[in-house]
This record gives structure tokens, C-alpha cells and sequence, in this order.
């Protein structure tokens, strides 16, 4: 009896054992499962984590880095460029000089009429409209008097003394235009005159009298005084004799006129 359950009590034994190694076994798989499980986990969420910044910034950031700048760098680069070259030509106007015949501080009215209109006036009225429409137009003018101060070496891209004829030619009716006997720049002097005789005479319709041009005229003081390459001229509007309506009523026609022909000579 003893020795069987000396036998029972050692199968109890190994039973319990078993039992124990079991769940031990049990245990470590479960752990092993825990582990396993834990570590898949732990992948998964790393690997999000690594796609996540490329997806979730990603997205906002090749839009923002990609369509926005690269779009608007070259359009605005070449843009502005261009817009650099251009204005840097253009803050240098032409500059222009018109003389208003017989003005200034001597009162020398030039040519006078029985009635006592005076020449000094008519010029006065045009040469004020002549340098108001080339102001407009973005020209750098100074309005000068007949003996003004700054004609000594006078530099401009154009030079004009306007004048008016005597009163005393009754039959007389016409303009003129001339230039320095001796020029230094003849060819660039002779396209300013010819500008002048071809617009002043198309918009106001007065003749040319061209054959009443005295040396007067040739050997101006002004001419003279002016720098040698600054290219001058001298108008005679009209007489004002039988011109005395176009030169009296019109003074906005005769100024379209020198204008015309001074943008023939600076722009053409
Ligand atoms: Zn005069």
C-alpha cells in the first residue's frame, strides 16, 4: 500500500509538474504573443510617423514651395527686369530751349503796327503754348528771354527764337525759317529747319517766304551764344501785316505748328 501510493503520490507529482511546466509554456507563449504584438504595434506606428510628416506637411508644403514661387519668381523676375532697363534711359528728358522773341527786362517790342500792336506779344503768347505742350509731353523746356542769361554755351537737343515780321510790308505774307551761316552741325541744323517749314506751314497753311530771309537772321546773337552743337533755329511766324488775324486770333495753331515741327526734328 505504501509503495503504491509512494507511486500514486510521485504520478501526482510529475502530474503537478506537468501541470506547471504547462503553464509556464503557456506563460512564455503568451508573453512571446504580447511581445510580438507589441513590437508589430510599434512598427506600424513608426512607420506611420515617418509618412505621416511627408504626407500630412507634405502636402501643404510641395503646393506652397511648388505653384506659388516657382510661378511667380520667373513671371515676376523678367517682369521687373525689363522694368529696370527701360526706366533707366528714360529719366534723362530732352531738353529744349525757346527763345520768346524780344522778352525780357529792355521792353523792346520788335516790330510795332500803326495801331500799336506789338510783336513782343505775339511771340510771348505762342512761345507760353509752345513750351506748355512740350512740358506735356515730358520734355524739359526753359523759356528763354531775348538776352537771358543762360544762352552763354547754351546746351540743349533743340533751340527755337521765335519771332514775328514787320508791320510795315503790307503785301507781305509768309513764314521763314533759317539757321546759322557758319553751322557746326549743318546737317543736323538743315533737318531742323526743314521739319519746321514742312509742319509749321502744314498745320497753320501760311507760305513759305523763305526769299525775305536776311543775314540779320543768318548771324542771330543768340546763334552765337548758344553752344555750337546745340541745334538753333529762328522762326518769323508770319507779318503782321497781312498775317495779323492767324497771329492776333490763332496763337494756338501757330504753336501746334512749331511744335509739330520740333517733334519732326526730336522724335523722327
Ligand atoms: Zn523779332
Amino acid at each position: 500500500m505504501s509503495q503504491m501510493s509512494k507511486v500514486r503520490r510521485s504520478t501526482k507529482g510529475q502530474r503537478l509538474r506537468r501541470k506547471r511546466i504547462g503553464c509556464l509554456v503557456r506563460q512564455v507563449q503568451l508573453l512571446l504573443l504580447v511581445v510580438t504584438v507589441a513590437a508589430v504595434a510599434l512598427a506600424v506606428f513608426a512607420a506611420r510617423r515617418r509618412e505621416s510628416p511627408g504626407s500630412a506637411t507634405g502636402t501643404p508644403v510641395p503646393t506652397t514651395t511648388q505653384s506659388p514661387t516657382p510661378t511667380r519668381s520667373p513671371t515676376a523676375g523678367p517682369t521687373i527686369t525689363p522694368g529696370g532697363p527701360t526706366l533707366s534711359p528714360t529719366p534723362k528728358p530732352k531738353r529744349l530751349g525757346i527763345l520768346s522773341g524780344h522778352s525780357g527786362p529792355e521792353n523792346d517790342p520788335g516790330a510795332v503796327c500803326p495801331d500799336g500792336l506789338r510783336e513782343v506779344d505775339i511771340n510771348l503768347a505762342v512761345s507760353q503754348r509752345v513750351v506748355a505742350a512740350l512740358r506735356d509731353r515730358g520734355y524739359e523746356v526753359d523759356l528763354l528771354e531775348e538776352y537771358d542769361d543762360r544762352l552763354s554755351g547754351y546746351r540743349a537737343d533743340a533751340f527755337l527764337s521765335i519771332h514775328a515780321d514787320a508791320c510795315d510790308v503790307p503785301e507781305a505774307s509768309g513764314f521763314k525759317v533759317a539757321r546759322v551761316s557758319f553751322s557746326a552741325i549743318p546737317e543736323i541744323e538743315d533737318v531742323l529747319v526743314e521739319c519746321l517749314y514742312q509742319e509749321y506751314g502744314r498745320i497753320t497753311g501760311l507760305p513759305r517766304h523763305d526769299y525775305s530771309i536776311t543775314p540779320d537772321m543768318h548771324g542771330y546773337h543768340a546763334f552765337l551764344e548758344v553752344d555750337p552743337q546745340t541745334p538753333a533755329a529762328i522762326i518769323e511766324m508770319g507779318f503782321l501785316g497781312a498775317d495779323r488775324d492767324i497771329l492776333v486770333n490763332r496763337p494756338d495753331v501757330l504753336a501746334e505748328g512749331i511744335v509739330a515741327g520740333l517733334l519732326c526734328f526730336l522724335e523722327d
